[in-house]
């Protein structure tokens, strides 16, 4: 056992009497109160700073819109409705999550590489805006338009030839499965007149996770430009362009949060030169992770300390069937830990060594790979940070068949 500093300060919780508050709520009677562990817990509170900061930072001309992918949680998607412009949706199923919150359509855009004929017809029948992402998604939403008797809401998805630098997620530049090339722009506009069709914005998604304010800077003033070529070259009567998003949140060691203000100033010059040029066109910028990341924590309890060959494992009733990035899964490569606490022991400074595994009988189950923690015993709450985001609808929940987490907005 080795004596070191207590568990680090949290940037945002509270914490009190060794325990740490979600939106005013100690954890032990938020855990009595969901009535099991393990349960995500997200907390109202950041998640209204956080959009709080960004309509404070960035210039207020740019629309935000939440990515529900990154947390589709249909109370946690309303919460977020009432503070955004709107919804980016990448199912029917995300859809009606988004059209339930009272989201006016024109506001909700669906965007994903393959969409059936069902589902083009589907966002159609809602009047949401289709992110058409090829010419097959142009013909079928011209024929979901004809059966219908509507007119389909489009937006054209772009695959620029450049990429987004330094990012977890590249989803542009050269050959990508997502939205249409750059130079099959022309053709897919011939064919959007021939139908009749006039697309009313541009949807350019370079990347995600994205820690590093020069690249965002350039990816989005790559974005800015080449939009501005297309309704030059087309005579495109647009009412907005998507800009993308890509903003990160700090998971592991070393990594700083994001210089937002950085990326504010460049959004700043080019959206007052864009809009000096075209004032009816609005600018959206699509987040996921960055809203709600950083709100959510997935809690789990202590069922066993074993020592196995001078390694001390906490075994815990969660792992990765509910929380599969976490375990580093997840499109990690080298597997690092989030970040970790005991939250029911935050003023301990007794400090150990450990790692804490899930129950599955599996190597890959891991919560958290030698970390010093304070000494905990059975029935402790292991609290993982950074949990907001492609947390439980991003895991196999199925697998091995253990009980299923519970998920709470507080
Ligand atoms: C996944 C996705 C997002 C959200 O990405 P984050 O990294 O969570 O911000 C936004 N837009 C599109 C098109 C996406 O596919």
């Amino acid at each position: 056992m080795i004596k070191a500093k207590k568990q680090h300060a949290l940037t945002w919780y509270d914490t009190r009497e060794n325990e740490i508050y979600l939106n005013k709520i100690p954890l032990s009677r938020l855990a009595a109160r969901v009535g099991q562990t393990p349960f995500y817990a997200y907390d109202r509170s950041l998640l209204s700073r956080r959009v709080q900061e960004l309509r404070d930072t960035l210039p207020s001309s740019i629309k935000l819109h939440y990515a529900v992918k990154a947390n589709p949680m249909p109370a946690l998607v309303c919460h977020m409705a009432g503070l955004v412009d709107g919804l980016d949706v990448a199912s029917v199923k995300e859809m009606h999550t988004a059209l339930n919150t009272g989201t006016a359509p024109e506001h909700i855009s669906f965007a994903g590489p393959g969409k059936s004929y069902h589902e083009i017809t589907a966002a159609v029948a809602a009047g949401i805006v289709l992110n058409v992402e090829s010419l097959e998604q142009l013909k079928q939403a011209a024929k979901a338009g004809q059966a219908l008797n509507l007119k389909p809401r489009i937006a054209v998805r772009i695959n620029p030839e450049f990429e987004l630098k330094s990012s977890g997620m590249k989803m542009t530049g050269g050959a990508k499965p997502f939205g249409i090339d750059t130079e099959q722009f022309p053709l897919l506009m011939e064919e959007a007149r021939k139908l009749n069709i006039e697309p009313e914005g541009l949807h350019l998604f370079t990347g995600s996770q994205n820690l590093n304010p020069e690249a965002l800077r350039e990816a989005q003033s790559g974005v800015i430009s080449l939009a501005k070529q297309l309704i030059e070259e087309h005579g495109l009567k647009l009412r907005f362009i998507n800009i993308g998003g890509g903003l990160g949140i700090p998971y592991f060691p070393g990594e700083e949060p994001l210089d937002l203000q950085a990326v504010a100033n460049n959004l700043e010059i080019e959206a007052s030169a864009f809009s000096s040029q075209h004032p009816d066109i609005e600018l959206v910028i699509e987040l996921g992770r960055y809203l709600v990341g950083e709100a959510g924590v997935y809690v789990c309890s202590i069922l066993e300390r074993k020592i196995s060959r001078g390694t001390t494992y906490l075994i815990t009733d969660g792992g990765l069937h509910h929380h599969l990035s976490n375990s580093g899964n997840f499109g990690q490569v080298i597997r690092k830990n989030y970040p970790v606490l005991i939250g029911n022991r935050m003023d301990s400074d007794d400090m150990e060594t450990v790692t804490i595994v899930g129950p599955l009988c599996t190597p890959l189950d891991i919560v958290a790979n030698q970390v010093d923690l304070p000494h905990t015993e059975v029935g402790d709450l292991v609290v993982v940070k950074q949990s907001g985001a492609y947390g439980l609808s991003a895991s196999p929940t199925a697998f091995l068949s253990h009980p299923d987490a519970l998920e709470a907005l507080v």
